[in-house]
């Protein structure tokens, strides 16, 4: 067996260019994934690995996955096998400035008709042709304020380009540029499910209960909290919504977050024990009727398959590395990871609080890997590196390749709408309540 490090560069699937090899020996960083493959021909290390660059992405595994033991629900949930929509292979097969001038020039041609959206996790190869960056929500709002372009590419997942067909304009058409780029976390509550947990909390007496679902969720979840007098929150207004469902109801039942979940719980001070999990697979969520009764937030077992893997360890690690460490963590990280941290919060959180630090600080950052590694190509002056150095990218946001925005502009520029994303209007009425009342919040 050889271990090969693994990077994705503009070609796809790549062995480190130089400058990063160099650039990770200088701040002594492992590489973000090591492939594990059988013994093959002896390969420089500035020379792309010939069987991986000609990309239908194959099936990588982060080490050591094993380590991370909410794993085993991710498989019952069976998210974890990597899907890519198909594509004809020569999208895959054209040369990186080929296809990206191809790109560059459909842009132009299309002008105002188009605008391209980049959630902050995608790699540079897609954030390049961006008009915005942001999270989830931001990026919907900004695609509302384009009312002028026909088509909003969202270079996210799934549960983003819902949102964003929910707050844009009728005659808008919002394309996700791989159909099979998901969130595992989103898929991890399922309407039915919910629905259900729902009527039983009820059967059972436990009333006065508000919903609310974080903004990576179906469009469907934010339609049930709509029509159950609950609530969408983002990693930002968490708490800020927690105390607006406080105003309503004696309970919370929240989805499908586990994590951010009790961070925001304990953070209002919401003792351990009035915090049940409820896992859709078990009778009862996994409860008994009377910790149901007493419990002040009802968890959904679901949590982000990035965020998860950060730990107290490498934590620890990053503090005797580096004694005057910065650690700031995302509040989808385990609640003793957020609490071993320096400081939490959303990715705008994040940047807005990295960018702004004294230059010459160190920073160990628990989220997602391009956008760290973003974050220290655009600030020089500061020492920044992500909390766990083998950590994998959001695999599925990782499926929006550059291949499918050219096969995608292509079909569109060709007046061939493909993978247009629609809610249903019952549907998104549904959902819209639950963000006014969001927007509403102070
Ligand atoms: S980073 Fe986590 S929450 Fe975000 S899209 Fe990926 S799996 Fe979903």
């Amino acid at each position: 067996m050889i271990q090969v490090p693994w990077w994705h560069g503009s070609r796809g699937l790549e062995t480190p260019t130089p400058r990063f090899a160099e650039s990770w020996a200088r701040r002594q960083l492992k590489p973000i994934m090591v492939l594990q493959l059988p013994t093959a021909p002896a390969v420089s290390s500035d020379t792309p690995l010939p069987w991986l660059t000609d990309t239908q992405l194959p099936a990588a595994s982060c080490v050591p996955e094993e380590t991370v033991g909410a794993y085993p629900l991710l498989r019952r949930y069976g998210v974890t096998a990597p899907h890519q929509q198909k594509i004809p292979r020569e999208y895959f097969k054209m040369a990186g400035p080929e296809r990206d001038e191809k790109i560059w020039a459909l842009k132009r041609q299309m002008g105002k008709d188009l605008v391209v959206l980049g959630h902050h996790y995608q790699r540079d190869e897609v954030i390049q042709f961006a008009d915005f960056r942001g999270d989830s929500f931001k990026l919907s709002q900004q695609a509302a304020g384009r009312a002028d372009a026909e088509y909003i590419l969202f270079c996210g997942v799934h549960f983003m380009a819902e949102s964003a067909d929910i707050l844009s304009q009728p005659h808008q058409k919002v394309i996700l540029p791989n159909l099979e780029a998901g969130c595992s976390m989103a898929d991890m509550a399922k309407d039915a499910d919910v629905r259900a947990a729902w009527d039983t909390l009820e059967k059972l007496g436990v009333t006065n209960v508000v919903p609310i679902t974080y903004m990576n969720s179906a469009a469907a979840l934010k339609a049930f909290c709509g029509e159950h007098g609950g609530i969408v929150c983002t990693s930002s207004n968490a708490g800020r919504v927690f105390d607006w469902a406080f105003e309503r109801g004696e309970k919370l039942f929240f989805f499908p977050d586990e994590h951010l979940g009790r961070n925001t719980g304990f953070k209002k001070g919401i003792p351990q024990e009035k915090m049940v999990v409820w896992d859709p697979f078990l009778p009862l969520g996994g409860n008994t009727a009377e910790a149901l009764q007493s419990a002040t937030l009802i968890l959904w077992k679901g949590y982000c398959s990035v965020h998860a893997r950060f730990s107290v360890d490498q934590i620890t690690k990053a503090r005797i590395d580096y004694p005057d460490v910065n650690v700031i963590v995302h509040p989808e990280c385990r609640l003793e990871v957020v609490q071993a941290a320096d400081d939490d919060g959303s990715t705008e959180y994040i940047i807005d609080k990295v960018t702004a630090a004294p230059a010459g600080t160190t920073w160990a950052i628990g989220t997602e890997i391009n956008l760290v590694n973003r974050l220290n190509e655009e600030l020089p002056d500061k020492h920044i590196f992500c909390l766990d150095p083998v950590i994998c990218p959001c695999s599925t946001m990782y499926r929006v390749h550059p291949a499918y925005i050219l096969w995608t502009l292509e079909h569109l520029a060709a007046g061939n709408v493909v993978n247009q994303i629609t809610v249903d209007e019952t549907t998104a009425q549904n959902a819209l309540v639950a963000l006014d009342r969001m927007l509403s919040v102070p």
